[in-house]
């Protein structure tokens, strides 16, 4: 039985249209995430089957893989609920209250966060994290779906940086996908994202 099952979007293909159209919408889901999906699933699978005869190589090669796709589940799964047809403008609250106090405002926050995501070399996100062991929001540049990033971190808003995100309505200008993803962000998401990560405490604490 397969362990991770693709979720599906929480609104229509073309609900996040004119930020992002519909056509992106339906490949990115169905095709690109699918595949993580199915990816984690067979690499799981294959270092069952290898168990404990499984050689050094084979295993650097799958747990590679796994962390590729796993990663990629876990992103596109939040990147969906991030965004939403009803968001856009700003935070309000704790979360609001925190990124003033990390960042210095929100204008200087989005300015940071969407530079992070568009200078991203190659494939990758731009993540907005809580650290948990400083107790923290952290801004993280994401590489493909796995590297460069805090192992504890927690993401609360990722932004996805890969061209499969945006090529088809943004052609090569990923700063103006960038631009127009704030208007679907759905921020009430994001900060009940930052309130469970707040409350699951530092992993760097003493059990107990
Ligand atoms: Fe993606």
């Amino acid at each position: 039985m397969a362990v991770y099952t693709l979720p599906d979007l929480p609104y229509d293909y073309s609900a996040l249209e004119p930020a992002l159209i519909g056509q992106i919408m339906e490949l990115h889901h169905d095709k690109h995430h699918a595949a993580y999906v199915r990816g984690a699933n067979d690499t799981l699978e294959q270092l069952a089957e290898a168990g404990e005869s499984a050689s050094p190589v084979t295993t650097v090669g799958l747990e590679k893989t796994l962390a590729f796709n796993l990663s990629g589940h876990i992103l596109h799964s939040i990147f969906w609920q991030n965004l939403s047809p009803d968001g856009g403008d700003r935070p309000d609250g704790e979360l609001a209250d925190a990124i003033n106090e990390y960042f210095g405002s929100f204008d200087a926050f989005r300015k940071r966060l969407s530079t992070a995501t568009s200078g991203v070399q190659g494939s990758g996100w731009g993540v907005l994290g809580y650290e948990p062991v400083s107790g923290r929001l952290i801004i993280e540049q994401l590489y493909d779906h796995h590297g460069n990033v805090g192992v504890a971190s927690t993401p609360v808003l990722v932004f996805d940086a890969w061209e499969h995100a945006y090529y088809l309505q943004y052609k090569n200008v990923r700063p103006d996908y960038v631009d127009r993803l704030w208007s679907v962000v759905n921020w009430p998401d994001v900060a009940r994202r930052y309130q469970a990560a707040k409350a699951a405490g530092s992993p760097a604490s003493p059990a107990g």
